[in-house]
């Protein structure tokens, strides 16, 4: 017979929390990839922030088959759901390299999407399983460097002369611009057209062997204030020429397929916020066990355990949200206003977890090599990357009508 304490339900603090969107298979995929994160990646995080990640990661996660999780196995990848993007990002957050995971989030989430839904199956053909298999490194060109946040403004051009588009124009802050082997490229084919005059392509601007196709340059190679192990480039377009089947979805419809695109990019940007926001979290908790200040761990004093408690419940509140948003795009579904209140509401998450976890290591946190700090330059770039706070404010303010 039970004891009175053994029959007291205890809360269950301690207990591994599985959301309802993840599989048994998707559990297996996160125990696999987060230890090869571990072993493999995180140890260079370090050496990476100074030298950049090496190429040869995505070439190693492909043989793994961590770049295709949601890909038809015709093009080599694994035919999984949404949700194994999510895992992806998730485990990708263990690696303590932010320039590292935005960077294979540009490859895995924001530049080969466009091509597996809207490029002809001879262009799927031509670029998906190369980039599944890590050979061939994406990048995705909107921004210019005078239109950001406003796309409709951007003045690249596309020009039709025979079976080829001529490219004139350039393109800044372009992640993985240093390397890639092809960009998404978003243009005008037709200046006066406003929202109806833009067009998405699949441009080469490199061979095999790293070298740059005609026309097409690095103008400058950018320095940033965190995400140091990731490259930033503003490139330029001079007469580049790229066959007219290298086209993404119609013509002219450009603005709609790269509103498309965008919804991915900020779902994963989110998930990501929330994975990271938890980390830095976890190191805290440890960090604030450890340190003792008046004869007490600081964790022990009520205002240091009530900013976990407020860090906590932000974190949580994140997850949930980013969970069912993405349930719904998983399902089909095209939930706008929800993606962008997701992503805008856990970029501020993290970038409040990092900035008090500093706080709660007190002058530690100022050093580098607490990590903290990295954490939190690395984390300020989600209010501005993917879309501004402001701009996700006035697209959900617009969904009511205003
Ligand atoms: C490290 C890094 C990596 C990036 N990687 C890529 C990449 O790979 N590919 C790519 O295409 N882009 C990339 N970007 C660009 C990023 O998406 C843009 O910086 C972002 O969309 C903002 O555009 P902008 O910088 O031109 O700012 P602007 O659009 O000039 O905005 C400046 C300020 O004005 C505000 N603002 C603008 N319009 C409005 C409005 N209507 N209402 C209220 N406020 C407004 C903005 O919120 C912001 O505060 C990257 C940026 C960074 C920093």
């Amino acid at each position: 017979m039970a004891t009175a304490t053994e029959s007291v339900i205890k809360p269950d603090h301690g207990a591994k929390r599985e959301h309802f969107i993840f599989s048994d298979e998707h559990q297996e995929l996160r125990e696999s990839m987060r230890s090869w994160v571990q072993k493999e990646l995180t140890p260079h995080r370090h050496e990476w922030e100074e030298n950049l990640w090496p190429d040869s990661i995505l070439k190693r996660a492909g043989d793994l088959g961590y770049l295709g999780l949601c890909y038809p196995e015709e093009y080599g990848g694994q035919g999984g759901d949404y949700f194994y993007s999510l895992v992806r990002a998730e485990c990708m957050s263990y690696s303590g390299c932010g320039g590292l995971n935005m960077g294979f989030a540009v490859h895995t989430d924001m530049a080969t999407p466009p091509i597996h839904l809207l490029g002809s199956e001879e262009l799927k053909q031509r670029y998906l399983p190369a980039s599944i298999a890590g050979e061939k490194i994406s990048s995705i060109g909107i921004t210019e460097p005078g239109a950001g946040s406003d796309v409709a403004s951007i003045r690249t051009t596309a020009r039709r002369d025979g079976d080829e588009y001529v490219i004139n124009g350039s393109k800044t802050f372009i992640t993985n611009g240093l390397r890639a082997h092809y960009i998404v490229l978003v243009t005008k084919t037709d200046p006066d057209a406003g929202h109806d005059g833009i067009t998405l392509f699949v441009v080469d601007i490199r061979d095999e062997d790293g070298k740059e196709v005609p026309g097409f340059s690095v103008s400058r190679k950018l320095e940033k204030m965190g995400m140091h192990a990731s490259d930033t480039g503003e490139l330029t377009f001079e007469d580049v020429r790229v066959p007219a089947e290298n086209m993404l979805g119609q013509e002219g419809k450009g603005f709609y397929h790269i509103s498309w695109e965008l919804q991915g990019e900020r779902l994963v940007a989110a998930v990501g916020c929330v994975a990271g926001a938890e980390r830095v979290f976890e190191r805290t908790l440890e960090y604030a066990k450890e340190r003792e200040a008046f004869g007490r761990p600081i964790g022990r004093f009520q205002v240091i355990r009530h900013k976990f408690a407020e860090m906590s419940v932000k974190i949580e509140a994140a997850r949930q949200m980013v969970y069912m948003t993405a349930w719904r795009f998983g399902q089909g579904e095209y939930p706008v206003r929800e993606i962008t209140q997701a992503k805008l509401y856990a970029s501020r998450v993290i970038e409040e977890v990092a900035n008090e976890c500093i706080q709660i290591h007190g002058g530690y946190g100022y050093m580098k090599e607490y990590e903290v700090e990295r954490a939190y330059r690395d984390a300020r770039l989600n209010r501005i990357g993917a879309g501004t706070d402001e701009i996700m404010l006035e697209v959900i303010g617009r969904s009511y009508g205003l």
